[in-house]
């Protein structure tokens, strides 16, 4: 069993990157950013009190991704945990490394994926995503095999996400540098961070990971 996170900006690949490792390894992706969005469509209490932060592109509280998180670990997962999206600040990486030490469970590694800035806006506004499954497409880069129908489950329910645009993306982004940057340092110093080349195509991502996994 290997836990692991995928950590970098919006936009770096890191959901295209846990969807194939949960096929190739049977891993459980823990995206909380999914989890806060499935809230919003759902019209959940928690829905109606991230939305208006989620659309400004700002962080929701530690405590409320730390609940999510520590809620769906109890599920378990015998290929271990890929998690996406979190930790995003220096208190959910404490909260993280607390629950995993309470499941006597390990982090095995922090796989950082380097992108620059300015591929980030591309890669941001082209992407849609299927709303019955979560695969993950881009209009250049990786567009369905046919249009409006997902190549996975064949769902038409193709999505745009609301933050997606240029604007909300400077705040996602400074966010990330604040708030989310100095976790390289913390888990560097932890001896756990592998980086990888996010802006390398999207197989050469995958064996890069591969091999740092294995
Ligand atoms: P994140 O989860 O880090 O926000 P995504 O996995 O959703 O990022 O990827 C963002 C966009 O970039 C998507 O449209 C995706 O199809 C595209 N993408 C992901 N990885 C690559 C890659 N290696 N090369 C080109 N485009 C990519
Ligand atoms: P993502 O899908 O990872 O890009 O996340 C979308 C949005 O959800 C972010 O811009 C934040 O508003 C919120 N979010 C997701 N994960 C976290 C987290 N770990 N901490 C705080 N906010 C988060």
């Amino acid at each position: 069993m290997t836990n692991i996170i995928l950590l970098g900006p919006p936009g770096a690949g890191k959901g295209t990157q846990a969807k194939r490792l949960e096929e190739s390894r049977g891993m459980v992706q823990l995206s909380t950013g999914d989890m806060l969005k499935e809230a919003i469509a759902k019209g959940t209490a928690l829905g109606k009190q991230v939305e208006g932060i989620m659309a400004r592109g700002e962080l929701v509280t530690d405590e409320i991704v730390i609940g999510l998180i520590e809620a769906k670990m109890q599920d378990g997962a015998k290929g271990g945990f890929i998690f996406d999206g979190f930790p995003r600040t220096l208190k959910q990486a404490d909260a993280l490394g607390e629950l995993l030490t309470r499941t006597g469970s390990t982090l095995d590694r922090v796989v950082e994926m380097q992108v620059d800035d300015a591929a980030l806006v591309d890669r941001i506004t082209g992407r849609y995503t299927c709303g019955n499954c979560g695969a993950v497409y881009h209009d250049k880069t990786h567009p369905t095999k046919v249009a409006g129908t997902c190549d996975v489950c064949g769902s038409t329910n193709l999505k745009r996400r609301a933050d997606d645009n240029a604007e909300t993306l400077k705040t996602r982004l400074m966010e990330y540098y604040k708030k989310t940057s100095p976790l390289i340092g913390y888990y560097y110093a932890k001896g756990l961070l592998a980086s990888v080349d996010g802006l390398a195509d999207v197989d050469s991502v995958s064996s890069e990971i591969s091999s740092v996994l294995d």
